[in-house]
């Protein structure tokens, strides 16, 4: 599913993937490059706040195994 988030900072619209209607995890601006923890249901931005560079770098590493367990379930 395709979500559109809007960024707080510069409101550029970025499209965003998810693979449930529920996702909490890092979220990257491509225009203004800022780092984001982000909860969505459904379209809605239930939380959006910024991160650091390493607290981003962990919650990206997260999601990643998290996607990587998702598609093993799959297969
Ligand atoms: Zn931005």
């Amino acid at each position: 599913m395709l979500v559109t988030i809007t960024c707080p900072e510069c409101k550029a619209e970025g499209r965003f993937s998810v693979l449930d209607q529920v996702y909490d995890g890092p979220y990257k601006c491509w225009k203004c490059r800022q780092l984001y923890y982000i909860e969505l249901e459904g379209s809605d931005l239930k939380t959006c706040r910024l991160l650091g560079d390493e607290e981003f770098e962990k919650l990206q590493q997260l999601e990643k195994l998290k996607r990587k367990f998702k598609k093993d379930d799959e297969e």
